[in-house]
């Protein structure tokens, strides 16, 4: 019997420290993996970045964590199809404008902890007047992973090529509303046909569109689909 506790015991002391390791091996390959990304100002010159995260104009109403420059970076597929999409735009003067496109899974996180803090109101007339702070969760509006952390997602908009201007989309980027679903009859015509341009062009180019946001599109066979990357944009 002694001699059976004690192989018990050292059974399960061998299984502890297998898992332990195994534990390990997997916390740090999943730390040290890194997304290959590249910065769409070098790759596509002509298409304007507004990096908005990297400021204090967002409805965090600080820099959020993990932006330590004001760069857009996202995949190479992702680069090379918003590259095809300038490209079919610029025939109408038209072009894009990207807020944020790979976002570090610490800027999840800022979010994360922003959305807890029902006091924190500042932004609200700006980015939420008509969402409760308590139910940005629950409405779908924050969440703890984003699909913008694999770096195949992007947040953007028109502009008139010559002067940079914004086309009207109804409600600006990341105002959390339902007149920002790309379903909301609310936004008149004109505007409807601008979310329907910037929808057609993007899905034209194999990216697949957001139910809650006109300006959110993830591009479809991303190359990192399942991982979710936390290296600061620098
Ligand atoms: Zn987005």
């Amino acid at each position: 019997m002694v001699t059976e506790t004690r192989n018990n015991r050292s059974w399960l002391g061998s299984w502890r420290r297998i898992s332990l390791f195994l534990f390990l091996a997997s916390w740090l390959s999943a730390n040290a993996e890194e997304a290959s990304l590249i910065d769409i100002s070098s790759a596509v010159p002509t298409v304007v970045v507004d990096a908005r995260y990297a400021g204090s104009h967002n409805f965090v109403g600080a820099p959020v964590d993990g932006y330590l420059e004001a760069k857009v970076l996202l995949t190479k597929p992702a680069i090379e199809a918003l590259r095809s999409v300038q490209a079919g735009l610029a025939e109408f003067g038209l072009g894009l404008k990207v807020f944020d496109g790979y976002r570090p899974q610490r800027a999840v996180d800022h979010f994360v902890r922003w959305a807890r803090d029902l006091d924190d109101t500042e932004t609200k007339d700006e980015f939420y007047p008509r969402v409760d702070k308590a139910n940005l969760f629950s409405d779908g509006y924050i969440a703890e992973r984003s699909g913008h952390s694999r770096g195949s997602t992007v947040d953007l908009t028109l502009v008139d090529l010559d002067t940079g201007r914004e086309l009207d989309m109804g409600t600006p980027w990341d105002f959390f509303d339902l007149t920002s679903w790309p379903s909301s009859k609310k936004p008149s015509a004109k505007q409807r046909a601008n979310r329907a341009l910037l929808r057609s062009v993007m899905i034209a180019q194999n990216f697949r569109s957001l139910e809650t946001e006109w300006w959110h599109f993830t591009l479809n066979d991303e190359p990192y689909p399942e991982s979710y990357f936390d290296q600061v944009i620098d």
